[in-house]
């Protein structure tokens, strides 16, 4: 069991293992939030906290939502809005203990120069994570 959280600790995640790699994209939202993301089944992520203690963020087309905490404001997952069979969530691994995550390799996705300049997040993978 992995465990992230929010800087206040109001919003916690358990997960039910490590990532294999962690992902780092420079699309416009994930390059300002600096996340790095850790792709999981919905069914491997559990949220912990109060009703109304996120707030959710979409944009665009609208397809997916970050989620963030109300009190500290640190984004700790997002997911697709309407959600299809074997969807993922993504964790924020920023908000994981940096001892857990040191050793996994990250991947850098270019998403800025692919799409030029298009405002979308990379979608996450349909199986066994990147
Ligand atoms: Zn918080």
């Amino acid at each position: 069991m992995l465990h992230a959280s929010c800087h206040c600790g109001t919003v916690r995640l358990e997960i039910a293992r490590k990532p294999r790699t962690l992902t780092e994209c420079n699309c416009s939202i994930c390059g300002r939030l600096g996340a790095r993301w850790a792709y999981y089944t919905r069914t491997a992520v559990r949220v912990r906290c109060p009703d109304g203690a996120t707030q959710a963020y979409s944009y665009g087309r609208k397809t997916y939502e970050y989620y963030h905490c109300k009190v500290c404001g640190c984004v700790t997952h997002y997911a697709r809005i309407n959600v299809k069979r074997n969807d993922k969530v993504a964790v924020n691994a920023r908000m994981m203990d940096p001892d857990d995550v040191a050793a996994i390799p990250v991947r850098r996705l270019d998403v800025r120069r692919r799409t030029r300049g298009r405002a979308e997040p990379p979608a996450a993978p349909d199986r066994g994570g990147p």
